[in-house]
């Protein structure tokens, strides 16, 4: 597989702290079924400040992917997200979509960690014991479901048409506005 072709451009203003600390990125990748996408992203070495977004090259329809993720192959069926790519996870989390939403190219097994991830990071900050008690099963769950051991279902909706579940088993349908 090639790798994406990455262009930089270093020494932008950053939109947080205005110094001229920003790198601005822009990768262009080529996604089977899917088609060229253009990777784009931003970070401040000033302030921390980062954001990323993914777009497809061409005009893509609103639309809807449905996965069930019931085994370890799934793991490594590509995900795309958009910043206007709603994620939801039933029973277990919804990634809302909006101008601080991370836009990125993963796989199944790359998504799971992500939420992993935000999950262990609210459990690490929560007091309450019941809820740190939910979350814990959470991360389990989602553990589980990494080895196929738990069936698991991810939905992704982006009106933009930008987010896709690239795989024969994910179910596409409009999106209904
Ligand atoms: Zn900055």
């Amino acid at each position: 597989m090639k790798e994406p072709k990455v262009e930089s451009l270093p020494g932008q203003p950053c939109p947080i702290c205005h110094t001229k600390n920003l790198t601005l990125t822009q990768a262009e990748d080529e996604i089977p079924f899917f088609g060229k996408i253009f990777i784009f992203g931003m970070s401040c070495s000033n302030c921390g400040f980062r954001k990323s977004d993914v777009e497809a090259a061409e005009m893509k329809e609103p639309a809807k992917y449905e996965l069930e993720v019931n085994s370890e192959e799934d793991m490594n069926i590509r995900i795309i997200r958009s910043s206007e790519g709603k994620i939801r996870i039933p029973y277990i989390i919804d990634i809302e979509p909006g101008e601080n939403a991370e836009g990125f190219v993963t796989n199944v097994e790359g998504l799971i960690d992500k939420v992993r991830g935000i999950i262990q990071h609210s459990l690490d900050i929560e007091e309450d014991e019941e809820t740190k008690d939910k979350a814990r099963k959470l991360l389990k769950k989602l553990m589980r479901a990494k080895f196929g051991q738990e069936k698991i279902k991810i939905i992704i909706e982006d009106p933009s048409g930008n987010s896709a579940i690239i795989s024969e088993k994910a179910v596409k349908t409009k999106l209904k506005r």
